[in-house]
C-alpha cells in the first residue's frame, strides 16, 4: 500500500514539472529563426562548403599542389591538376575540383593541408538541380582576399607568410644543370671534335679519289697527289686543325671534281662518236651487198641465158 502511495506522489510531481514547463514557455519570446531572411551566426568551426583561401595580406594562392588533401579524402572527391613549371622548377596548380555531391564534410582535408589553403566555410546553401553543378572547379572554390581574411580571423588561423620571389629556372636548377652541363659539355665537345675529324677524313678521301681520277685522265699515270692526301689526312687527325682542314679539303675536292669531270666527259664523248661511226659503216655494208644482189637478180631476169 505504501509503495502505491509513493508511486502516485512521484507521478503527480512529474506531471507538475511538465505543466510548469508548458506554463513558462507560454510567456517566453519565440526563438524561431526566420530563415532564409535571418541566418543564424554559425560556430567558427562549422564545417560547410569547402573553399580555397588565398593569402589575406597578398592575395596569393596558398595551394602548393602537395595532394595531401586528395590522398586523405575518404570519398575521393578531390581532383587536383598540377604541372611542374620549367621556369621555377616547382609544382603549379592548374585546376582543383571538389565534388560536393560526394563530400561528407568530415574536414580531414582541411586538417592535413600544410598551408591552410583548403578550409570549411560557413556556406551550407549548395542545393542545385544537377550533380554536375555540385562539382566546383578552382574558380568557384577560390575565395576573395576579403573572404579569406574573414575566415582566417573567424577560425583564428595563423596568417601565412608571403611567398618568396620565384627563382628563374636557370637559377633554380643552376646547381644541377651546371653540374650536368659541365659533365655533358665535355662529352659534347669531344663528340663534336670526333665528328669534325671524321668529316675531315671523309672529305680528304673524296679529294684523293678525285685527284687520282684527274691524274689518270690527264696522262694515264698517278702523280704525287697521294702525299698531299696523306698530309691532309694527318692534318685531319689533329684535333686543333680538324675543322679548317675539313673545309679546305671539301673545297679542293669540289674544284677538282669540277675540273676533272669535263675532261673525262669529252674523251668519253669522242670515243662514243668514233664507235658510232664504225657501227654505221658496219651497218651500211650489208645494205650495199643487198643492193648488189638486187641488181644482179634484175640482170639475170633480163638475160636468162
Ligand atoms: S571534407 Fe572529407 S569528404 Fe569532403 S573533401 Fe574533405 S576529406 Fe573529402
Ligand atoms: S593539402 Fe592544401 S596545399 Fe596540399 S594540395 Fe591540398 S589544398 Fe593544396
Amino acid at each position: 500500500m505504501a509503495n502505491l502511495l509513493d508511486r502516485a506522489v512521484e507521478s503527480f510531481k512529474r506531471v507538475g514539472e511538465g505543466l510548469k514547463t508548458v506554463f513558462m514557455h507560454s510567456f517566453r519570446e519565440p526563438t524561431t529563426q526566420e530563415y532564409p531572411e535571418k541566418i543564424q551566426d554559425l560556430a567558427p568551426h562549422f564545417r560547410g562548403r569547402l573553399a580555397l583561401a588565398v593569402n589575406p595580406d597578398t592575395g596569393d594562392h596558398l595551394c602548393i599542389s602537395c595532394r595531401q588533401c586528395e590522398r586523405v579524402c575518404p570519398d575521393k572527391c578531390i581532383e587536383i591538376t598540377a604541372h611542374k613549371s620549367p621556369e621555377t622548377n616547382k609544382l603549379e596548380l592548374i585546376d582543383f575540383k571538389i565534388d560536393h555531391g560526394l563530400c561528407m564534410f568530415c574536414g580531414l582535408c582541411t586538417e592535413v593541408c600544410p598551408t591552410t589553403c583548403i578550409i570549411n566555410t560557413n556556406d551550407f546553401e549548395m542545393a542545385d538541380y544537377s550533380r554536375e553543378s555540385l562539382i566546383y572547379d578552382i574558380k568557384r572554390l577560390t575565395l576573395t582576399q576579403d573572404e579569406s581574411t574573414y575566415y582566417f580571423d573567424k577560425k583564428e588561423l595563423p596568417r601565412p607568410k608571403p611567398k618568396a620571389a620565384a627563382k628563374p629556372a636557370a637559377a633554380a636548377g643552376a646547381a644541377g644543370a651546371a653540374a650536368k652541363s659541365a659533365a655533358a659539355g665535355g662529352d659534347a665537345a669531344a663528340k663534336a671534335a670526333a665528328a669534325k675529324a671524321a668529316a675531315a677524313k671523309a672529305a680528304a678521301a673524296k679529294a684523293a679519289a678525285a685527284k687520282a681520277a684527274a691524274a689518270k685522265t690527264d696522262d694515264g699515270e698517278t702523280k704525287a697527289e697521294p702525299k698531299a692526301e696523306s698530309k691532309s689526312e694527318e692534318k685531319a687527325a689533329e684535333p686543333k686543325a680538324d675543322a679548317e682542314a675539313a673545309k679546305k679539303d671539301v673545297v679542293e675536292a669540289k674544284t677538282e671534281d669540277i675540273t676533272a669531270e669535263p675532261k673525262a666527259d669529252a674523251e668519253a664523248a669522242k670515243k662514243d662518236v668514233v664507235e658510232a661511226k664504225t657501227e654505221d659503216k658496219a651497218a651500211e655494208a650489208p645494205e650495199k651487198d643487198a643492193k648488189k644482189d638486187v641488181k644482179e637478180a634484175k640482170a639475170d631476169e633480163k638475160d636468162p641465158e
